[in-house]
């Protein structure tokens, strides 16, 4: 009975590994699409992975379709500036998540995506290097969907099953200086994301 139930346990032990890899697999997240930027780099070395950070981003502003954002994190700026102007910068996140739910993934989660910019957090300066960037298709001043919300909560479980996460901030929250940044702003209901009991909420 006893070889049976470490049989038993054993065989569960291999279930949840191969749960946990299936979704994230060395750093790409099988629920996205992969779409590289060259905007990244390596994370400092034993860096502990421990923070998630909430944006929101529409390109133009507050129009939630089209290939902009895509474009932008991609340094595709000539695809865009044939319809609007916007300052070219080397930025990208881990994760864009659209309207309808869907998923890009852009920097690869073992690498350091550069999203945050001048940041803080709990007195930790370069949130990039210890965070994951997810960007939600929005503006700070409108509801976001019920399908982002969905894929936003999986995509952190799934996080929370490969890192050792503590907190989740927005990057109003953490960047520097002061009221640099607002998104993803009053509408983000972050209270959503108490079901993770295990993580500390920063909005
Ligand atoms: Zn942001």
């Amino acid at each position: 009975m006893r070889l049976f139930l470490t049989q038993m346990k054993e065989h569960f032990v291999v279930m949840n590994i191969k749960k946990k890899s299936m979704k994230l697999d060395n750093g790409f997240y099988l629920g996205a699409k992969w779409k590289k930027s060259p905007n990244f780099n390596s994370r400092p070395l034993s860096t502990t992975i421990s923070l998630i950070v909430i944006h929101s981003i529409s390109l133009p502003v507050g129009v939630y379709s089209g290939k902009y954002v895509e474009n932008f994190f991609c340094n595709d700026f000539h695809k865009m500036n044939e319809i609007f102007k916007i300052e070219p910068m080397n930025v990208s996140s881990h994760f864009f998540i659209r309207r309808n739910g869907f998923i890009v993934q852009f920097v690869n989660t073992n690498d350091r995506a550069w999203h945050a910019g001048h940041s803080s957090f709990k007195g930790k300066d370069n949130c990039n290097d210890f965070s994951i960037g997810i960007e939600l298709e929005g503006v700070d001043n409108d509801f976001f969907s019920e399908s982002q919300y969905i894929k936003l909560i999986k995509l952190i479980k799934c996080l929370s099953l490969n890192y050792p996460l503590e907190n989740i901030a927005s990057h109003e929250s953490i960047a520097l200086p002061k009221g640099r940044k607002n998104d993803p702003g009053p509408y983000f209901d972050y209270s959503r994301l108490k079901i993770f009991k295990n993580l500390n909420l920063f909005f």
